[in-house]
């Protein structure tokens, strides 16, 4: 079998995987895998109210240590196909660029690891460890019957990894700029102020909850929730909607809402970040602001891999190959990454994100090379000096 990593990503990006559509992509992955002699399982999940997702979780040896790739094969939607330039699903190259949904985020990516892993399987079939991928169909969407259950899959099964290298695209401009140590926490609030609606002519017999709210809002906002640590920017709070919704100039409303939304650094929990949260309500609105505040469930804590001899060996990896020294960086949304986490050390490092979810979604074929050959580093020097 074809096992570049140009081919292999051509493959993948034919499979119209839209979330919760396996289209075809984990098939394919476990007929190459098996052909290397990988042991691979295709957990199928489910949760009432959402679609059945398929996933794939394969491992190459028996001993330690354990090294395993993770990623998925579900793209966003294409989109309007008249507006891209080549099929999304066609794996159509132009000037030395491969396009198509996913050919970033992150198909290009899982077939990098999956050529680096093939070639290192080759060039050493007895060597003592494990390689494994774990790749999920459902990142994209709701992501209920993915990574988190495929772990605790694997988890029941008796599979423990060492570390993780996850293949979201990292880099903001190009190859090496950035390898992702960790991800910033994420935490949804919501106020609710309570006044009495009355005519605008008589505010005596009403109570308007806007300036409370107004209030409230300047006391989340007046002082920065931190400044930041060693590898993470400072945590911010964004108000994202403020409603009240009364059409009527006469009419002082009943109540007005806020909506926000913070990305925390390892400084807060989500407990201690709402403990913070309701000091600064219940300051600025003393006794005269009646209001609730509700905190919605979050799975997205913050988390940090230190820097240490594993994110060393990618570094030196990117950098022998891109001439490139990668900025180790916390920035960014929350990423599958977070559940890994919770069983081992998670490094993540791909391709360039530029055109992700974008119309004409493309990568460039020789970054395919470089990346496979910077994982191919990274398991040459992990298995020859585990950490
Ligand atoms: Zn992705």
């Amino acid at each position: 079998m074809n096992s570049t990593p140009l081919s292999l990503a051509q493959s993948l990006l034919r499979c119209p995987s839209v979330t919760p559509e396996e289209g075809g992509a984990l098939a394919f992955i476990e007929s190459v895998l098996k052909e290397a002699g990988f042991e691979v399982h295709r957990p199928v999940f489910s949760e009432p109210g959402t679609a059945d997702v398929e996933n794939l979780y394969a491992r190459y040896g028996t001993g330690g240590p354990y090294l395993l790739f993770a990623g998925h094969t579900d793209v966003v939607p294409p989109g309007d196909l008249g507006r891209w330039r080549h099929d999304p699903f066609s794996g159509e190259i132009e000037n030395g660029e491969l396009y198509g949904r996913g050919a970033v985020d992150m198909k290009g990516g899982i077939a990098c690891m999956m050529a680096a892993a093939l070639e290192f399987i080759r060039a050493n079939p007895d060597f003592s460890g494990s390689v494994g991928f774990l790749i999920t169909g459902d990142e994209e969407g709701p992501a209920v019957n993915g990574t988190v259950k495929l772990l605790e899959w694997a988890k029941g099964r008796g599979e423990r990894f060492d570390h993780c290298i996850l293949g979201e695209p990292t880099n903001p401009g190009q190859l090496g700029d950035m390898i992702k140590i960790g991800r910033r926490g994420s935490l949804t609030g919501r106020i609710v102020v309570d006044g009495k609606q009355g005519h605008v002519a008589y505010p005596h017999l009403a109570d308007n909850p806007i300036p409370g709210l107004l209030r409230l809002l300047e006391g989340l906002l007046r002082e920065p929730l931190d400044h930041g640590t060693e590898h993470f920017d400072a945590s911010n709070l964004e108000v994202t909607t403020v409603d009240v919704g009364n059409a009527a100039s006469n009419v002082i409303p009943a109540e007005a809402r806020a909506t926000f939304n913070i990305r925390f650094n390892d400084l807060w929990t989500p407990e201690s970040l709402e403990a913070d949260i309701a000091r600064r309500l219940s300051e600025a609105a003393g006794n005269s602001v009646r209001y609730t505040l509700r905190m919605e469930p979050t799975n997205a804590v913050a988390f940090l891999t230190p820097p240490n001899q594993f994110v060393g060996f990618i570094a030196d990896a990117v950098e022998a190959e891109t001439g490139l020294r990668p900025k180790l960086s916390t920035t960014g949304g929350t990423s599958d990454a977070r559940f890994i986490v919770k069983d081992c050390p998670v490094v993540e490092f791909g391709l360039v994100g530029q055109t992700m979810h974008q119309v004409d979604e493309r990568v460039s074929v020789a970054d395919l090379d470089r990346l496979t050959a910077i994982y191919r580093k990274v398991l040459n020097a992990y298995f020859s000096s585990a950490p």
